[in-house]
């Protein structure tokens, strides 16, 4: 096609491509989920059917985007990691951010009814950012960083609502009950006051969720007759496991290859 005088233009654009090797990782976060969860009535402090279509969500991304390896999500957050080698975009950051961002914001939307017999009031949002991790120890911290997060989190949300709900606290009053509270305090208060035991919680809630792929076999029939062979395929599998600990790690060691 001709070029017209206005193509300079283009020029003006950054060369955002993320350096080789690293792997690529995309934390997608909701928009003011705070609001979101209230005007859609979550059940506090964990709404299960919401943290399985963010689970729903994330692997319809996985299966969309194969270069993804791996993806760990918790609350309104999910974060995906691209394979060190991916060229998917050219490694363009901008493209691979917002094509994740805009395939799970629509996806939340589109598998809404599946999980909520509600209406969706309002277009959900998603913010997306890219962070580079240059090695695997880098990329497991931060795989560690979020997991610790979901229990703090948790642990403090779980304590809370139940001092509001069952106790009948004001909500300031029971953030100042858990103000300098330690996290054995925190379970000791489940325990005594509400005699439940913090560790017999859903995994999901306690852990977030890990997606990565297995092969999985599958009974194949074949076109004539009955037939049938196993085949191997691909399956996105879902866990809600540590990844803190090596355990994890050591026992796919080709994981991150
Ligand atoms: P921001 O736009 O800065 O991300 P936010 O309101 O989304 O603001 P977050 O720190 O991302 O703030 O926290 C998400 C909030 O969404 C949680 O504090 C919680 O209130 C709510 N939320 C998310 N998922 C669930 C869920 N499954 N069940 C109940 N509440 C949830
Ligand atoms: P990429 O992922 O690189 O953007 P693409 O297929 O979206 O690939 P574009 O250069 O963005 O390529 O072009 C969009 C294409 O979508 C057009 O070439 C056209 O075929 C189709 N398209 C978009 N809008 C319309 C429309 N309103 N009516 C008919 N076709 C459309
Ligand atoms: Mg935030
Ligand atoms: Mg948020
Ligand atoms: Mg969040
Ligand atoms: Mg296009």
């Amino acid at each position: 096609m001709a070029k017209s005088k206005f193509e300079y233009t283009r020029k003006f654009e950054n060369n955002d491509s993320c350096l080789l090797n690293c792997f690529i990782v995309v934390r997608l976060d909701g928009r003011n989920f705070h609001r979101f969860s209230d005007s859609h009535e979550f059940e506090k402090p964990n709404d299960e059917n919401a943290l399985k279509l963010m689970n729903r969500c994330a692997e319809e991304v996985m299966k969309e985007f194969q270069d993804l390896i791996l993806a760990y999500g918790q609350s309104d957050e999910y974060s995906f990691v691209f394979k060190r080698s991916t060229t998917l975009f050219n490694r363009r950051a901008s493209k691979l951010m917002t094509n994740l961002a805009s395939y799970f914001a629509s996806s939340y939307v589109f598998y809404w009814s599946e999980y909520f017999k509600e209406k969706l009031q309002y277009p959900p949002t998603f913010d997306g950012r890219v962070v580079l991790y240059p090695t695997e120890t880098n990329l497991k911290d931060y795989l560690s960083w979020r997991q610790a997060d979901c229990h703090i989190n948790n642990l403090y949300n779980t304590c809370f609502w139940k001092l509001v709900k069952i106790a009948g606290l004001s909500p300031e009053d029971a953030e100042k009950r858990l103000c300098g509270t330690v996290s054995g305090d925190k379970n000791e208060i489940l325990f005594s006051e509400f005699n439940i035991n913090y560790n017999n919680l859903p995994e999901m809630f306690r852990k977030g969720t890990v997606l990565l792929w297995e092969k999985a076999e599958k009974m194949v029939s074949k076109s004539k007759g009955d037939s049938t062979t196993v085949r191997v395929y691909p399956q996105v599998v879902m866990l809600h496991v540590d990844i803190i600990k090596d355990d994890f790690w050591e026992s796919r060691p080709n994981l991150l290859i």
